[in-house]
């Protein structure tokens, strides 16, 4: 069966097609800066023969027209790996968040009213969702079209974890509780270990432009950082992770406007926020190594945040079998694994130096109570697999 999975963000899409189950990538496409009358970017590959077309400077007004080109591509162009669009029997979306739609769902009215309901929630990840999975539904009419939201893999964490210390008539009216989100990357670093063992206590740590860390009980989620939004848990970026709400108000109160918190808490919060460098966090450390105190700082409130919640998790699984480090942080950031796993060993954790330098797979020493491993995350394989299982 083929799988196309599509991964939207406000001005980008991105096309894996795969070959289930055999889970074999066929072909990849993105356009970025849809919109731009001469500065989008089209690219296509066709995975199989290495054929590409790399084109920059392109009029792409608008998601419709981007999806045409790489459809056109997928059919018709050299690298063409279908005679007919029709063979793509399923497709699978990065989803977010529906109101009462947490899973993965096959999408229809009620599915994108939900999308739309919990819009203040996610407004830039859900409005790009709705617009792409319109346009791609329109051209792709015959085949299933599925969400595989982000929330999926959190489903089942047990009610005491998720339900916040509100009115029980919130969470059941409102729908208030503890979400969780990258359901899609924990869901893919849990696969790859119920490859390799049924019984385990693992900890994932996705540690990118957004980080979240999630408690895995032999293959299912039971704990996450994230809450019911995205500005939750760890600082990330430049959003702002936990915080007081009364501080709403307070702020409101000695004069910021609506919008000033906003922007504090999702656009000029985390990383950014604490060092004033930015929200890379490459840059962070350099400028923390140059003695920048705001940038050691805001290291060090990342850092923390990371080991507070390893150990509320450990506590909760009952032990460590297995910790894993993910995204762009956490595959490539062998400080931030060193700073992290330095303080973890009153549970056992012993990293093994050399191996950390190198990312390799495995990262702790022989001795070491926890393996420590460095897994690279697929999340487009995770909805091409939960799109590909939906009955
Ligand atoms: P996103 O959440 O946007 O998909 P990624 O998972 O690709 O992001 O992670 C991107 C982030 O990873 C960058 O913002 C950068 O801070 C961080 N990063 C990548 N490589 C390194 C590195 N070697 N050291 C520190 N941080 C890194």
């Amino acid at each position: 069966m083929k799988v196309l999975v599509c991964n939207a963000g406000s001005t980008s899409l991105k096309f894996k097609l795969y070959e289930m189950p055999a889970c074999t990538v066929l072909a990849t496409g993105k356009v970025e800066r849809v919109g731009s009358c001469d500065d989008a970017i089209f690219g296509y590959c066709n995975t199989v023969t290495g054929y590409r077309v790399d084109a920059g400077k392109k009029n792409i007004p608008d998601y419709a027209v981007g999806i045409n080109k790489f459809l056109f591509e997928l059919t018709q162009g050299k690298g063409a790996v279908l005679t007919d669009i029709r063979e793509i029997e399923r497709v699978g979306y990065k989803s977010v968040l529906s109101k009462n739609h947490y899973g993965v769902h096959e999408i229809d009215e009620a599915v994108m009213q939900g999308m739309r309901d919990f819009l203040p929630l996610a407004p830039v990840h859900n409005s790009a969702y709705l617009k792409a999975i319109e346009t791609v539904q329109a051209v792709l009419p015959n085949a299933r079209h599925v969400g595989v939201f982000e929330t999926a893999f959190h489903r089942d964490i047990p009610l005491e974890r998720k339900i916040y210390g509100v009115p029980y008539e919130w969470y059941e009216t409102y729908g208030i509780q503890r979400l969780g989100y990258h359901g899609a990357s924990h869901g893919y670093i849990a696969d790859c270990l119920n490859a390799e063992k049924k019984d385990y206590k693992a900890i994932s740590c996705h540690l990118g432009g957004s980080a979240s860390i999630c408690g895995i009980l032999n293959g299912k989620s039971v704990d996450t950082s994230f809450g019911m939004s995205l500005e939750t848990g760890l600082i990330h970026a430049n959003r702002v992770g936990d915080m007081d709400p009364t501080m709403i108000n307070f702020l409101k109160q000695v004069g910021l406007s609506e919008e000033e918190i906003l922007q504090g808490c999702q656009k000029k919060g985390g990383l950014l926020g604490i060092s004033g460098v930015s929200n890379d966090l490459r840059y962070v450390l350099e400028a923390a190594d140059g003695g920048n105190e705001r940038a050691k700082l805001a290291v060090d409130v990342f850092v923390t945040g990371i080991v507070h919640y390893i150990g509320a998790f450990f506590l909760d699984l009952g032990g460590l079998t297995d910790l894993v480090f993910t995204a762009g942080i956490g595959e490539h950031s062998d400080r931030v694994r060193a700073m992290v796993c330095q303080r973890l060993g009153s549970i056992g954790v012993k990293l093994d130096a050399e191996a950390n330098q190198k990312n390799a797979p495995i990262i702790s020493a022989p001795d070491s109570a926890v393996t420590v491993r460095v897994i690279p995350t697929d999340e487009e394989l995770g909805i091409a697999r939960r799109t590909y299982e939906l009955v």
